[in-house]
């Protein structure tokens, strides 16, 4: 593939609904500033810029529910290379370094852990006398099942990339398949977890089709994205790590995760509050703001009961 332009795929239908009313809202050629700039400056194993220079990017909405994504995204033979030889193990190792100050390591393993009280409690219903059985999807290094196991879950996990089974925390499986052959699968799951997964993926709604397909009835679906509320072109680095052309291929806004969950068969539930704090008036704030709020702002981190 040396000296070639990356294959691009275009696609035609809307991700969420299938509809083919799309416009494009913002447009331009990859290696026109600023997202030249934006590229150049995150770690790469292999400079993709050779490659993708001359392509255009499309960044389209759904007039029909207002889903936003890149109509344009690498064909999958490009996509393999952009996670192997682009996004190398030295890069992710790299760019992994830039994020992991002490305080978002801590922060992380304080929402990993309420979510884990959130879904004990929220699957009392359904389980009986069972171990929460749950599957992290797009699982990166297993942090989120770690802690999962820790608190006696049976805890599965399937990411794509061999480099995070080979590194990760806990046993990783490649793909459904290898899932489904496994007797926690056979009997099903109690609650589904995808924590930045669907912003990366050609077909959203059929990865939460087939996740959905190993929930059992009532159980739960936790979602989490980047936030694309606003973000209208690539004109700063906030909107490039939202929406960048290679990797954040699909834009959430609330609304549109809620529907892209229901189209799946899910519907949204309140959440609750969990707290993990050793700090009695951070706990006593959030409740305040629980009980006098009532209607918390919609975010991208949502939780859905199966049907
Ligand atoms: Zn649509």
């Amino acid at each position: 593939m040396t000296g070639q332009s990356a294959e691009f795929v275009e696609r035609t239908h809307c991700i969420n609904c299938g509809s083919t009313h799309l416009t494009d809202i913002a447009s331009g050629r990859i290696g026109d500033n600023p997202l030249r700039s934006f590229l150049e400056s995150d770690p790469w194993g292999e400079s993709p810029m050779p490659y993708i220079e001359n392509a255009e990017w499309a960044y389209a909405r759904c007039e029909d529910c207002q889903q936003t994504f890149h109509r344009r995204i690498l064909a999958p033979a490009w996509v393999q290379k952009h996670y192997t030889d682009w996004v190398s193990h030295e890069a992710m190792q790299q760019f992994s370094a830039d994020q992991n100050t002490p305080e978002g390591q801590f922060q992380r393993a304080r929402e990993n852990a309420m979510h884990v009280l959130r879904i004990e409690k929220l699957t009392r219903g359904i389980r009986g006398g069972d171990a929460v059985r749950v599957l992290d999807f797009g699982c990166g290094y297993g942090d989120f099942l770690a802690v999962c196991d820790c608190f006696g879950f049976e805890a599965s996990g399937i990411d794509f990339s061999p480099d995070r089974r080979r590194e990760g925390r806990v046993e990783i499986l490649p793909d459904m398949v290898a899932l489904k052959a496994t007797a926690r699968a056979e009997k099903g799951f109690h609650a589904a977890t995808l924590f930045q997964v669907l912003e990366h993926v050609t077909e959203p709604l059929n990865i939460l089709k087939s996740v959905g397909e190993l929930v059992l009835p009532g159980g739960l679906l936790v979602l989490e994205t980047p936030d694309c509320t606003g973000v209208t072109g690539i004109q700063t680095l906030s909107d490039y790590r939202n929406i960048h052309p290679l990797d954040h291929i699909n834009g959430f806004v609330p609304a549109t995760l809620c529907s892209i969950a229901q189209r799946a068969g899910f519907d949204p539930i309140d959440r609750g509050e969990a707290h993990v704090t050793a700090d009695w008036k951070r706990a006593a704030k959030t409740e305040v703001k629980r009980l006098i709020g009532r209607f918390r702002k919609p975010t991208t981190q949502q939780y859905f009961r199966k049907r």
